[in-house]
């Protein structure tokens, strides 16, 4: 089957807007980045505590490294973000479903509107949030409905196995398996959907699962999507030859049976979209590693202690929280964020010589 696979290149980025234009940090226009990137997509870690240790993540032996504030002081940056131009919030962590006030920190978002019309122009008049959760599923069959009843949207569960053994000496919890599929289901029951089902696939230890993942999508009616392995672990242990590529991946399920490429759900679309020719099932693919796509990054990232990343791989984070500490008035955070936006890098480097690790692995930056 022919896959095309556009690169998105930096010189995309060089064709867009300049960094000389301060228009952009004007107040009222909606939030760029330098290269013109509208930032829309706010992740926002809630804790930095987790219930799994999940082996490419977590070395077994650290805990939580940085503090988690007052749901109120996420409520109002996030506000912030919102009347900036943020329309999606994710929820995250460490494991969200750890966090006590995460259904009533829901139902505050679910009053929030958006702030711009599609075409760029300000309303008072806007659309409620798009509020997705990312969790390890471990807690979700007590909390899906309470979620759903708050005013959550969708739920993307992270499973990198689909056999009870496998999975418990991935994320090294005895019969977590059982739990997180119970998890899964009740999010399909309550309608937290179309509910995705989040794998990182790592050579010689779940690579061999490819087929019985297509299986489980197919069965169980939920999104498979495969995510390459990306240095930010905090053992510090990636190689390349550890990344599952895409193409491979997409050869491995042809082969299973043939594969139908789907078309972009939007512009920043990370996932490549497959179904098969039954159109039962439907698997992503995200390539950041082979396939990057950060000419159409659309995110930035709250982190538990109040600080924003612009980017996985950024070497610094900017202290939002202690802006508010000092005293920072919205309009003060709102010309912080606009500034820092401003900053977010082009592109990550991995892979390439000179590439440096971030300064925070994935589970205290939120993913
Ligand atoms: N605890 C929640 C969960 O399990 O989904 C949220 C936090 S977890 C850090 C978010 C996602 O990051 C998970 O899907 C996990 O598989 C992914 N992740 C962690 N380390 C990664 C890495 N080095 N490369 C790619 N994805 C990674």
């Amino acid at each position: 089957m022919a896959v095309s696979m556009p690169l998105v290149t930096i010189s995309d980025l060089d064709a867009l807007v300049q960094p000389e234009d301060f228009s952009l940090l004007r107040s009222g226009a909606r939030l760029r980045d330098k290269y013109g990137r509208a930032i829309t997509d706010l992740r926002v870690s809630v804790t930095d505590r987790c219930n799994y240790k999940c082996v490419y993540c977590r070395t077994g032996n650290e805990g939580a490294l940085f503090t988690e504030l007052p749901i109120e002081d996420y409520l109002r940056m996030v506000r912030i973000f919102v009347s900036l131009g943020v329309e999606k919030i994710r929820l995250t962590g460490g494991e969200p479903l750890l966090r006590a006030g995460l259904v009533e920190m829901v139902q505050e978002l679910a009053q929030m509107r958006t702030a711009f019309r599609n075409d760029g122009t300000p309303t008072e008049a806007g659309e409620p949030l798009d509020i997705a959760l990312t969790t390890n599923g471990h807690l979700l069959e007590g909390l899906a409905e309470p979620l759903k009843l708050a005013g959550l949207n969708r739920v993307t569960v992270s499973m990198d196995a689909v056999d009870a053994e496998t999975f418990a000496a991935i994320t090294r919890v005895p019969r977590s398996f059982d739990k997180v599929l119970a998890g899964v289901r009740k999010a399909r029951e309550v309608g937290l959907g179309p509910v995705k089902v989040n794998c990182v696939l790592l050579r010689g230890f779940n690579d061999g699962q490819i087929e019985q993942f297509a299986d489980f999508s197919r069965r169980e009616n939920v999104i498979v999507r495969f995510i390459e392995f990306m240095p930010l672990e905090e053992d510090r242990t990636w190689k390349p030859e550890t990344v599952v590529p895409m193409e491979e991946i997409v050869t491995r399920l042809d082969a299973y049976r043939p594969l139908v490429e789907l078309r972009p759900n939007s512009a920043s679309e990370t996932a490549k979209r497959f179904t098969f020719d039954d159109g039962i099932g439907e698997i992503g693919i995200i390539a950041p590693v082979s396939r990057p796509f950060c000419g159409h990054c659309s995110r930035v990232r709250l982190t538990s202690d109040g600080k924003i990343r612009t980017c996985l791989f950024s070497q610094s984070d900017h202290d939002l929280m202690g802006q508010m500490a000092r005293g920072g008035t919205d309009a003060d955070l709102s010309a912080y964020i606009r500034r820092v936006v401003m900053r977010k890098e082009a592109r990550h480097h991995i892979g390439e010589p000179g590439f440096e690790k971030p300064s925070r692995s994935m589970v205290h930056i939120g993913g």
